[in-house]
């Protein structure tokens, strides 16, 4: 059984900085048994209806501004996998999602690929975040793809579990409602209580500071809806940056 991860990706200078977190990205891809493939289910792609990135060789997109040009310079270029993405497309229901060939990789996906794979000689596609969809409609989703995970196919949520931009601060200074909604949701992981993370919304106000719009918190989700009975969770880049976005980051399973 392939592990599963969530990645808290946090500022995209990650994928070009050794940072204490780019740090741990690159030790994963070393650790990690090698993928036939990798579904990314990432913060950066939403859409009407479920979509599947389909391409032979999908684009890199660079979904930011105000970064270093060194950062506009960085290309992924991991082919695609029709065939994965057919696959997916089954499972999801053809009338429920589509292919897609004008996507590509959007940088919650290669900010964190390039570090941890860094050949990109493993096929790669994007699974979008259906707008439409219930946060319990996506977990249950992520359960659907399990069966994926005894093929060979990495699947990554990549979000950040706290994020807010418009309270952070350049300090570092770690915000304490930001802690604590990390800490909370780290407790009902490790407690399995998914049903409670699932309605983060009726957490009250500290919900809706760390969670102001869901799709950084959603990948979580799919990864979580991919657990099984008592599966080992390990937690890694356990820290809040910039006062309001949260690296906590998980492995599903062991290698
Ligand atoms: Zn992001």
């Amino acid at each position: 059984m392939m592990p599963a991860l969530f990645i808290g990706h946090g500022s995209p200078m990650n994928a070009i900085e050794e940072t204490e977190f780019s740090r741990v990205w690159v030790e994963l891809g070393r650790s990690l048994p090698r993928p036939k493939a990798i579904v990314c289910i990432s913060a950066h792609w939403e859409t009407i209806g479920s979509q599947i990135t389909a391409m032979e060789q999908p684009r890199t997109i660079h979904d930011f501004y105000g970064f270093p040009q060194a950062l506009f310079n960085v290309g992924y270029p991991a082919s695609g996998s029709l065939i994965l993405a057919k696959q997916i497309q089954q499972i999801i229901g053809t009338t429920d999602s589509i292919l897609n060939y004008d996507w590509g990789l959007d940088h919650g996906c290669w900010s964190v690929l390039c570090q941890m794979f860094p050949n990109a000689d493993i096929p790669v596609i994007q699974l979008s975040l259906d707008r439409k969809k219930s946060a319990l409609s996506h977990y249950e989703l992520g359960k659907s793809l399990r069966r994926l995970r005894s093929g060979g196919i990495l699947i990554i949520g990549s979000g950040n579990i706290v994020h807010n931009l418009a309270k952070m601060n350049w300090s570092d200074n770690a915000l304490e409602w930001a802690v604590d909604f990390n800490n909370h949701i780290k407790q009902l992981i490790v407690a399995s209580d998914h049903p409670s993370i699932i309605n983060y919304e009726k957490m009250g106000a500290v919900s809706k500071l760390a969670v102001p719009s869901a799709e950084h918190f959603l990948p979580l989700l799919y990864i979580l809806g991919l657990q099984s009975n008592n599966e080992h969770i390990r937690f890694f880049n356990d820290k809040v940056t910039f006062g309001t976005i949260s690296m906590l980051s998980l492995q599903l399973g062991t290698v």
